[in-house]
């Protein structure tokens, strides 16, 4: 990091320089104009870096400038406002320096330009070390207070994706990859609620594998798994309107919710995947109904009322469940 000094006297420069290594900084540049404070920082005389000048390797790291305000072509108030303009000045401290303090409106203009101090000439050694050390504590103090925040930034990103990803696991179920019985549960009683306010219908569909207990037992428990995975997809795709939710309920039962549909609807859909379940034809030897996986499937609908909840339509669902297996299953 180093100070960058810019005065079109060299006699002033060599003075300023001398009392700043005299004090103990090691890195100083100088400049006898603004155009060249410019070139120095890589800024553009109209505040913009050229291709040229970004191909010549990285600018000096500037860290605090010094700047005289009478100069001929670009004064230092202009050339400060310039330098204030561009991104890799914004948060640089300017100290001007001037011989002109008692002109209040000059000074005004300085500030406006975005110095940040001043020092009057001549020099009184003691104010101008004690104002550039003031302004580079300022300075450091900001700079690691930008740096925590870009930190504290990243960690709120790292924080929500990890909250994403602990959001799927939560309401996700492992083996299946649909909805978990948390996340029904949840995704019912916010159905049900919505159903009393806007006086809708609302289905569900109760489901489970027949003889799945044989299945495991001769195919074994990863063959089990392997039939679950099928029949979850299925019934995942069958159900095929947005608000449509499908989950495993149990073991080898699953749930779906199906908001704003009528019992003839929800018949419907269960018909339909009772008959995609069993055209997946997987050969099951030892079941009761068929020789391969079926399903069976209690589907109950009611207009919600605010006096109940959802458990109504589950006890309705897992009646009609259990009357679907005893006459025969499938
Ligand atoms: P029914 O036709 O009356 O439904 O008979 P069933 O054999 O399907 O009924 P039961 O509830 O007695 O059997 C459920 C079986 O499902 C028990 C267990 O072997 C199996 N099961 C439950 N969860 C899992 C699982 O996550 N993976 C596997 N592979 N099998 C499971
Ligand atoms: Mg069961
Ligand atoms: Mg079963």
């Amino acid at each position: 990091m180093s100070i960058l000094i810019v005065d079109d006297s060299r006699f002033n420069l060599r003075l300023l320089k001398s009392i700043l290594q005299e004090e103990g900084f090691s890195n100083i540049l100088t400049a006898t104009s603004a155009m060249e404070a410019f070139r120095l920082m890589g800024i553009h005389e109209d505040g913009i870096v050229t291709v040229a000048q970004e191909s010549q390797g990285p600018p000096t790291d500037v860290e605090l400038i010094l700047m005289d305000v009478i100069m001929p072509e670009i004064d230092g108030i202009e050339a400060c406002r310039r330098i204030k303009a561009h991104p890799k000045g914004a948060d640089l401290p300017i100290i001007i320096v001037t011989s002109n303090t008692d002109n209040k409106k000059m000074i005004e203009e300085a500030f406006a330009a975005g110095a940040t101090d001043y020092i009057p000439k001549p020099l009184n050694k003691v104010e101008l070390l004690a104002r550039i050390h003031n302004a580079l504590a300022l300075k450091r103090e900001m700079d690691r207070r930008k740096q925590r925040e870009k930190e504290l930034l990243e960690v709120t990103r790292q924080l929500e994706e990890a909250n994403r990803k602990l959001e799927r696991l939560t309401t996700q179920d492992d083996l299946t990859g649909i909805a978990n019985r948390r996340h029904f549960n949840r995704y019912l009683a916010r159905e049900w609620a919505r159903a009393v306010r806007e006086r809708q219908g609302l289905a569900l569909i109760l489901i489970d594998i027949d003889s799945f207990k044989p299945y495991n037992d001769h195919y074994g428990h990863p063959a089990g798994d392997e039939c679950l995975i099928k029949v979850a997809r299925i019934l995942q795709q069958t159900a095929k309107r947005p608000t449509d939710l499908v989950a495993r309920y149990g073991g080898e039962e699953f749930a779906v919710v199906l908001p704003h549909t009528s019992l003839e609807g929800a018949a419907i859909v269960a018909e339909q995947m009772r008959e995609l379940v069993a055209g997946l034809k997987i050969e099951h030897q030892y079941a009761r109904a068929e020789k391969h996986i079926t399903i069976s499937a209690g589907v109950a609908a009611t207009l919600p009322e605010k006096t109940q909840d959802a458990r109504v339509l589950l006890q309705a669902a897992d009646e009609a469940l259990y009357a679907a297996k005893k006459a025969g299953r499938d």
